[in-house]
């Protein structure tokens, strides 16, 4: 489940070297040669002074100033520290042909550091993670109509003219004139030696095409009518609002049309998405609905178009930004709305770099430039449920599915009476339905959230498992890639011939379902049906997984199986049929949060049946058929299952009743990580004082991770406990010796 190691914090102990100053300076402008202090990206504990350029600087200019040999990209944050005397200081290089940054994105920045312990030159990199910003504006070549018309009229040459017409006259790169025009480059490079086209430059970051919102909407349903009315009072001011409706119920719908009332405004607006593959069937509705694509920003987006983007949130060239959650930390000229799509959903939590949770900064983000947050979701957070339940956030309900569509019926399959035969998945029950489902000509979805072909791979003479030789994990069989697999750090091995331990030929045997395997049991069972595989291991790229989501749903397959991608928010009109093939998966977890989890997962992946006019039917095949989450999914009794949920964090003082924070310590001597975390453990004064228990030091469930070993703590406190600064207290005298690490896991979502 979990990806990406790859970025490390250059910081050994963040929440000891962050400094926080909270309270951002005033806005200053400074003469040539005056002292300053600069933000870098670098990762230093403390700001830099330096002098002002010739040009002279003020508070929130980007600039690049010397460190060492090196230029780097800094932030003009307020007067200078004056630690060095002014005749040492170096000149800032100079200031960045780009707008300033705006003391809410300041401010932001700030609040976020010292809410994650996060030092703030770290979140000054998020916030620049645009490159080719310290290069300068870039230029292009571009054509404009000359006075003289062509020397002589052809096809080529009117069609170019069309063109411009066609673009009233605006300023055309050759690319676009022999795109739109449909012509070669020789064409325009003679026109231009004839002076029937004007060369000459501009910048290369052009703003967005202008999104209409005085196009037409959807007509709307009651529901999704007052919902948008109440959006439409709230605009203009801080305030949160969850918008909670089944998968289908038309929440897009809805929030689309509180961005046509932020862009009416003149406003910026921001949809996060959780996951990248849902990003294509948005920008199409989006451009349906207001005529142009938004800006787009995620690990998927080429750096020259990141640049752009980041030029464009500044200087308001961009109306809709649509993106994964570092797109909260656009330099936005004034951002009036944020949606945080499917909420509830555990990707917006970074876990790896600076440690935060989109949905909460972008609450935090709005808060401090008078935006809404529109948190939209079919399963809410127990968080956001507990917020709109004591008033603190708004509530719109959309009651029911837009149009004929109707929520499936769920049926449980006991799978202790309906048992699948040995070293196979899928019961009886399930095997009818899908068989039905096949002569129908409809789809079914088998749901396996387990990536490879088998959790386990055992010798069968020696009981012997392949783990991963960094890791505290087994192997995972990948029959796809012919290769085992480690899901924590991406380590591959090939697949032994013979046990590693005794030598057995041939005993290595797999042990369990993954999506490989099931789909190797559906091939068998039904021969001649159409079967795709949804993993995010099977994609090479975002845009092979976004063609095959798009073909499965034009009716490209027949049975789809899929892991936890599925259960996304994707449309699937023909599906009809969702078996959850182990509903008990995740129920065992000893994770805080591994009944909600669990609910969250199937209803929204029981939400994929029947969306269009075809009733749809989800089966959850479980050995514990009365278990209070599998009763609370067959029942419907969403607001039962939050009551009952939220009762019982409250009884044990648990989130978001208490607080908690982890404290990761990790070293390659294991004995190095527990002496850091006893040294802790040793001495809990600053935390008692604010009457926070302190747990641990314990190994973490993933105990190693490549070659690094991993020590947790647990903090518990009360929700109104200064929790941040006793933690800051607590860890700056701690010494950590060798290549000993510490983080801090501010509101944690996984204990891993
Ligand atoms: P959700 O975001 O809650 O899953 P959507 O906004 O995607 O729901 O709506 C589900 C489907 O219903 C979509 O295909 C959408 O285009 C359609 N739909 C929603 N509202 C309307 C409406 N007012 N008029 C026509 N179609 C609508
Ligand atoms: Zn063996
Ligand atoms: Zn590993």
């Amino acid at each position: 489940m979990r990806k990406g190691f790859g970025r490390v914090i250059p910081y050994r102990n963040p929440a000891r070297k962050v400094f926080c100053p909270v309270e951002i300076p005033p806005v200053q402008s400074f003469a040539p040669g005056q002292p300053l202090s600069v933000l870098t990206t670098q990762p230093l504990d403390r700001l830099l002074d330096y002098r002002a350029p010739e040009s002279g600087a003020q508070t929130g200019d980007f600039v690049e100033v010397p460190l060492g040999p090196r230029k780097v990209l800094g932030c003009v944050w307020g007067a200078a520290t004056g630690e060095l005397p002014v005749a040492r200081l170096r000149p800032v290089e100079r200031v960045l042909d780009v707008p300033p940054m705006r003391d809410e994105l300041r401010a932001f920045l700030a609040r976020a550091a010292d809410y994650t312990l996060t030092p703030l030159s770290l979140m000054l990199f998020l916030a620049t993670r645009a490159p080719g910003l310290i290069g300068g504006q870039a230029t292009v070549r571009v054509y404009r109509l000359g006075e003289a018309p062509p020397a002589r009229m052809t096809d080529a040459r009117r069609s170019v003219l069309d063109t411009f017409d066609a673009y009233g006259g605006a300023a055309l790169t050759v690319g676009e004139i022999t795109r739109a025009a449909g012509v070669s480059g020789s064409v325009v490079h003679t026109m231009a030696a004839q002076g029937a086209l004007i060369e000459g430059e501009a910048p290369k970051d052009q703003p967005y095409p202008r999104l209409d919102p005085a196009r037409m909407g959807k007509a709307l349903s009651d529901d999704q009518a007052a919902a948008v009315q109440a959006l439409h009072t709230g605009a203009g001011a801080f305030g949160v609002t969850l918008l909670k409706g089944v998968t289908g119920s038309g929440k897009t719908e809805v929030y689309l049309e509180a961005v046509a009332d932020c862009l009416r405004q003149g406003r910026q607006a921001l949809v996060l998405l959780p996951e990248i593959g849902l990003t294509e069937g948005f920008l199409e509705r989006v451009e349906a609905r207001f005529g142009h694509r938004p800006g787009e920003w995620h690990s998927g987006v080429t750096m020259t178009e990141r640049r752009r983007l980041w030029r464009m949130a500044a200087q308001g060239g961009v109306g809709l930004v649509v993106g994964a959650r570092s797109a909260l930390f656009l330099p936005y000229r004034d951002l009036g709305l944020i949606v945080v799509d499917e909420e509830h959903d555990s990707s917006y939590k970074q876990e790896d770099g600076v440690l935060y949770n989109a949905r909460d900064m972008a609450v935090l983000r709005a808060s401090l430039c008078d935006a809404q947050v529109v948190l939209a979701s079919a399963t809410p957070s127990l968080e956001t449920w507990v917020n709109a339940e004591t008033g603190k956030y708004r509530r719109l309900d959309l009651h029911a599915r837009f149009g004929v569509a109707e929520l499936p019926e769920m049926r449980a399959i006991d799978l202790r009476s309906d048992k699948a035969p040995s070293g196979r998945w899928v019961s009886e029950g399930l095997q009818a339905a899908v068989t039905a489902r096949l002569q129908a000509g409809e789809q079914s979805l088998l749901f396996l959230n387990r990536r490879g072909y088998a959790p386990v791979t055992t010798c069968r003479a020696c009981g012997f498992q392949v783990q991963c030789e960094q890791c505290d994990a087994r192997m995972v069989e990948h029959r796809f890639l012919n290769r085992l697999m480690c899901h924590q750090c991406g380590a591959t091995a090939p697949i032994p011939t013979a046990c590693p331990q005794c030598k057995t030929e041939g005993s290595m045997h797999p042990i369990g379902p993954g999506v490989e395997r099931l789909e190797e049991e559906t091939r068998a069972l039904w021969p001649e049906a159409r079967v795709a595989v949804l993993s995010s291991d099977l994609f090479g790229s975002a845009r092979a997984l976004k063609e095959q989501i798009a073909a499965i749903a034009r009716g490209a397959a027949d049975i789809v199986i899929g892991t936890q991608l599925v259960a996304k928010g994707h449309n699937f009109p023909l599906l009809t049929l969702v078996g959850v093939v182990d509903a008990d998966l995740g129920l065992h977890g000893s994770d805080l949060r591994a009944a909600e989890r669990t609910f969250q997962l199937i209803r929204q992946v029981a939400g994929r049946a029947g969306r269009a006019d075809k009733p749809g039917l989800a089966l959850l095949q479980t050995h514990q058929p009365d278990h209070p989450v599998i009763q609370a999914i067959l029942n419907g009794d969403d607001e039962g299952f939050w009551r009952a949920e939220a009762a019982e964090r409250q009884m044990l003082g648990m989130p978001p009743y208490g607080r908690l924070a982890g404290i990761i310590v990790t070293s390659t001597s294991l004995e190095q990580a527990f002496e850091a975390g006893n040294a802790l453990a040793a001495h809990p004064d600053p935390m008692l004082r604010i009457g926070a228990q302190v747990f641990g030091p314990a190994p973490a469930p993933i105990a190693r991770v490549r070659g690094r070993h991993r020590v947790r703590l647990l903090v518990k406190a009360a929700k109104g406990a200064p929790l941040q600064a006793a933690i800051r207290a607590w860890v700056h005298p701690l010494k950590l010796p060798g290549d000993t690490r510490l983080a801090v896991d501010i509101d944690p979502q996984s204990f891993w």
